[in-house]
């Protein structure tokens, strides 16, 4: 049977899947199952930071995992103990926890902000309209958007809505019973918008005043996407807890969440666990992708992420009444479209492209962390007869 008949038959119906199967990748580069090129401007989702089959991640992955795959945080294991070093040495938080996924990385936030505020017997926790983060019941219970609620039943109680970059709106969302408000310094699936500096600067002021924690969703603007190991560092707005996943081991599922010492403390032995969270294999890879990064990547995104929106810009001038805005930070960007974008998206992975969408009207940019100038302009010509 082809392998499409056989998801169709075998796998549950959660997505709805383009009728293309891939085998290999290579670089910025994916093969499919006929041996079509594509050039790979989603990255699996701004997962695969240092591109496919990047020749330092392989070895890595191979050498742990004939050494040690998993052995269960009973124990310590080198890999996610170097790996958390690294993360609390190049930014401003205390301390990793390590889990699997985005929405796991969320709960954990979620959590420790509900444990720290049983101390004052606080537990409301506040989150954005038009926000996403994650499918698991915490997590989707703090995606401000309904859609993702709907045919659920309850929601997790104590979860309010402000709008995203409108200071007044938390202002007024806050109350006695507030513990924590979280956010998406650049929000992904609601439409790659970024915060203004502005915003976080002034919800920063008022945490601090009322002893509310800031936590950060940096699932996918995190791990060098925006120029930066993390996301708040090209904002210089520090956040109390900070979760992120998605890059952050190069596709090998790997979560985290960190945290602040004093918010930290609020976890004690036994509060709060994931079994496979951080493990030898996960967090080897994750070695390799931040020492990448803070090799030299950092400033390969911030060029390639000029030249991509200098390209963008240039696109969307020659198609003026198809494309209503180009927005975004570094390597995560968007382009919002005066029609659904759907149709354009597949036209480009048609021709080799492949383009993923951020909501029904925004074409979304989130290539590897390795693309070059060549890619960019290859990627921009297929996306200017895409749209033409
Ligand atoms: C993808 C994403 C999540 C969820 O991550 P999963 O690994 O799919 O659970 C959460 N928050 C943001 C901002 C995301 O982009």
């Amino acid at each position: 049977m082809k392998t499409a008949d056989l998801g169709e038959k075998y796998v549950m119906k959660t997505y709805s899947r383009f009728p293309l199967t891939f085998e290999r990748g290579e670089g910025m580069y994916v093969y499919d199952e006929n041996g079509k090129e594509y050039l790979d401007f989603v990255a699996g989702i701004a997962v695969n930071s240092l591109g496919h089959n990047h020749p330092k991640l392989v070895k890595a992955i191979s050498e742990q995992a004939a050494k040690l795959i998993h052995i269960s945080n009973l124990y310590y294991s080198r890999p996610q103990c170097t790996l958390a070093q690294k993360l609390v040495e190049n930014g401003s938080l205390d301390k990793v926890f390590f889990c699997n996924s985005g929405a796991e990385a969320i709960e954990s936030a979620l959590k420790l902000a509900r444990k720290y505020g049983s101390k004052t017997g606080r537990q409301e926790i506040i989150t954005m309209h038009k926000s996403f983060h994650g499918r698991t019941f915490g997590a989707v219970t703090a995606t401000g958007q309904d859609h993702y609620h709907e045919g659920f039943g309850d929601m997790l109680p104590n979860i309010k809505y402000a709008t995203f970059n409108d200071f007044e709106s938390v202002k007024n969302t806050v109350t006695e019973n507030t513990v924590a408000i979280l956010m998406e310094p650049v929000q992904g699936e609601g439409g790659i918008i970024p915060a203004k500096k502005e915003f976080l600067e002034q919800v920063r002021a008022l945490c601090d005043e009322k002893d509310i924690l800031l936590m950060f969703d940096e699932v996918q603007c995190g791990v060098g996407r925006l120029g930066t190991l993390f996301a708040y560092q090209t904002y210089g707005v520090v956040p109390d807890v900070m979760s992120t996943a998605k890059g952050i081991a190069g596709g090998v599922p790997c979560g985290l969440m960190m945290a602040k010492e004093k918010v930290a403390e609020a976890f004690v032995p036994g509060d709060h666990a994931s079994t496979f969270g951080g493990n030898p294999l996960a967090t080897a890879a994750g070695n390799v992708v931040v020492d990448e990064l803070l090799g030299g990547l950092l400033d390969n995104v911030k060029e390639q992420g000029a030249y991509l929106r200098e390209k963008l810009e240039e696109v969307s001038a020659k198609h003026k009444d198809l494309v209503k805005e180009v927005r975004g930070i570094g390597l995560m960007q968007g382009m919002e479209l005066t029609e659904p974008a759907g149709d354009y998206i597949a036209k480009a992975i048609d021709m080799g492209l492949l383009l993923v969408g951020a909501g029904k009207y925004i074409i979304r940019f989130v290539p590897s962390l390795i693309v070059s100038k060549e890619d960019i302009d290859k990627a921009m010509e297929i996306l200017d007869k895409a749209l033409g």
